[in-house]
């Protein structure tokens, strides 16, 4: 059985304050979870996440990681660094860093193999824009994506990522991928993962992420292979965020 898992992406926002309200949310609230949760919060809030979730269920990680494990890299946050602070996951890939800082597949791929030699479980995100969809290249864009990252990682280690798939025209654009459209990529991003590896397809969760909220969550994850959410603004509000998990 596929672990099923809500990941919170935090983007850059947060303070100590709203965070520690958030997180004492989520943590009083979230009951008998049957599915996994993360959060993952801007690396000079790894220390505060560690610190108000030790014992809960709760995990958490980065946004993302450098290629390089350590040296001059100035502005980078390394795998180990992640770790030191009680890290599971971290996203690798999402459309903001490929479009905002020119983070091609390459890149992509070396970061979530440097996550997956650290211990770290990357959360690869795939996802077309708008434009590529509308010229029907939906399905190459993200085959092409998750096959780099495929390419770059042994059999073995394909079974330790998470995917996400973030079509980028409904990210924190209110507008949701139907929960047919979601499944059609998820059941093209699970053939491809099958034909690097059958273990890997079983076992590798393949996440919706897109102004998934409370109020479309449910029919999201009703699909078969929409194994969990990526959320973005529903998870800076714990009623949101513990009402897609309740969803789950
Ligand atoms: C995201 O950025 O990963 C995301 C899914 O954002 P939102 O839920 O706000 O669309």
């Amino acid at each position: 059985m596929r672990r099923k898992l809500i990941a919170g992406n935090w983007k850059m926002n947060g303070s100590l304050a709203a965070n520690a309200v958030l997180l004492t949310g989520i943590r009083s609230g979230m009951g008998e979870a049957r599915c996994e949760v993360a959060v993952c919060v801007p690396a000079p809030y790894l220390a505060q996440c560690r610190d108000a979730l030790a014992g809960s269920p709760v995990r958490w990680g980065g946004q993302d990681v450098s290629v390089h494990e350590s040296g001059a890299y100035t502005g980078e946050v390394s795998a180990s660094m992640l770790l030191d602070f009680g890290s599971r996951y971290v996203i690798v890939g999402h459309s903001e860093r490929r479009s905002y800082h020119r983070e091609d597949d390459d890149m992509v791929a070396a970061k979530a193999l440097r996550a997956v030699a650290a211990g770290l479980v990357p959360i690869v995100c795939v996802g077309e824009t708008l434009q590529e969809r509308e010229q029907g290249q939906t399905e190459s864009t993200v085959t092409r994506q998750l096959d780099a990252v495929l390419a770059a990682l042994s059999v073995e280690q394909v079974t330790r990522i998470v995917v996400a798939y973030e079509p980028v025209w409904a990210i924190g654009t209110g507008k949701t991928a139907t929960p047919e459209m979601a499944q059609e990529v998820h059941g093209l991003l699970r053939s491809r993962l099958n034909q690097k590896s059958p273990a890997a397809a079983e076992v590798v969760p393949i996440l919706y992420g897109g102004s998934m909220k409370p109020d479309n969550a449910a029919e999201l994850l009703a699909m078969p292979d929409i194994d969990g959410g990526l959320i973005g603004g529903a998870a800076l509000k714990a009623l949101d965020f513990l009402s897609i998990i309740r969803a789950c």
